[in-house]
């Protein structure tokens, strides 16, 4: 009885404490909706929102008007567009295309699908800045602004607050859902929190051994239950999406001889891996060692056929040349290219990333006659890095 009694208390203070801190928090999320002095920055980081079939939400719209502005007003050079996929449509991309819509240069914008949390958002910001970003801006509604505020300062970010407010009157309905977002953040917030310290407790030199063991022997369940059957399929996807845009017969001779090619590097850096065989199934491409955000460069002139977001290959973008051959570049973070574009040698196609679930950013490329994966190494032209040991 004694047991259950104090079991009881244990729970009503724990959420008691839980209540405590969402109303503390939810004082702050007002305090830190009051918008900052704007200041020259090295990015405009926009936050993504939720995007429906029939477009875009009004929260979405709200953030890109206010990164439109803030834009042209000249206090950044480049909008990181970041968020994640929303009804399995990309919200970076959907941002991308408004903010071209509202006359902001394509070439001033990188759509970033890393960015489905806050957290998240915020490390793609750092890798992509890879040091040089300094100070950024962040775009997003005003209850978000405190979360910002408070990860930015975790992960050592230097972050001006930018809260995208609505224009005009608002209606009873536009009123209920600030009421609504605005406790849910309050309880994000403390989630946040919470999750924190548990990261901070797994990182602890006492409890990283069995929980890193514990971490690889779920990826290895997982990698044996299914991982190699997706990839499989999705090369063999790919392969389809080949055949079907090319009007060539299959039978018929590539124009190209492998050295003939001279493809051009898609990123200059090393080959962390081959094509071959690895673990008894084909690795149909190699894999180039990037930074995350490192630009990915069209190999020769083409046609895209296809960017789809494709299982563990991530987003991906394929590449028609004619004569039968093809390009595949996996795990982008963003690709900036739209099916049917003419692309030219050396265009930014999109940039590297860890979507399709690996491990570290790197760009997975493949090199494809009538759509069957060959070596890209000997359709490269000579690599100016030399490619480190086979792993
Ligand atoms: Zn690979």
């Amino acid at each position: 009885m004694n047991r259950w009694r104090s079991l009881a208390a244990v729970g009503i203070g724990a959420a008691g404490t839980l209540v405590a801190a969402a109303v503390g928090t939810s004082r702050q999320i007002r305090l830190d909706e009051r918008p900052e002095a704007l200041q020259k920055a090295d990015a405009l980081l926009v936050f993504g929102a939720a995007v429906w079939p029939a477009g875009p939400s009004l929260t979405l719209e709200v953030r890109v008007d206010r990164t439109a502005q803030v834009y042209r007003e000249g206090w950044a050079p480049v909008i990181l567009c970041s968020g994640g996929l929303s009804n399995g449509i990309s919200e970076a991309m959907t941002m991308r295309r408004q903010l071209v819509e509202r006359g902001i240069p394509a070439s001033a914008i990188i759509p970033d699908d890393g960015g489905v949390t806050t957290r998240d958002a915020l490390r793609s910001a750092r890798a992509f800045g890879a040091g040089r970003w300094k100070r950024i801006i962040a775009v997003s509604s005003p209850y978000h602004m405190h979360r910002i505020r408070r990860e930015s300062a975790r992960q050592g970010l230097e972050v001006v607050l930018c809260p995208a407010f609505r224009s005009g009157p608002s209606t009873a309905a536009m009123r209920a859902f600030d009421r609504r977002q605005h406790r849910r953040e309050a309880m994000a917030v403390v989630s946040y929190a919470c999750r924190s310290r548990l990261d901070a407790a797994i990182e602890s030199p006492l409890a990283r051994v069995p929980v890193a063991a514990v971490r690889q022997l779920v990826a290895r369940v997982k990698s044996f239950a299914g991982v190699a059957d997706a990839v499989t399929d999705a090369s063999d996807a790919i392969g389809d999406l080949v055949k079907s845009a090319s009007n060539e017969p299959s039978d018929a001779q590539t124009a190209l001889t492998p050295a003939a090619a001279g493809l051009a590097w898609p990123v200059q850096d090393l080959v962390t891996s081959f094509f071959g065989l690895r673990h008894r199934r084909l690795h149909a491409g190699v894999d180039i060692r990037a930074a995350y955000g490192c630009p990915i460069h069209a190999t020769a002139a083409g046609v895209v056929v296809a960017t789809p977001r494709l299982g563990p290959y991530g987003n991906v973008t394929i590449v028609d040349h004619g004569g039968g051959l093809s390009t595949v570049y996996a795990h982008q973070s963003g690709v900036v290219v739209t099916e049917g574009a003419a692309v030219r040698r050396g265009q930014l196609l999109g940039y590297v990333g860890t979507t399709g679930g690996v491990q570290a950013p790197h760009l997975h490329f493949e090199v494809r006659v009538h759509g069957s994966p060959v070596d890209p190494l000997a359709y490269l032209s000579a690599q100016p890095v030399a490619p480190v040991a086979r792993t």
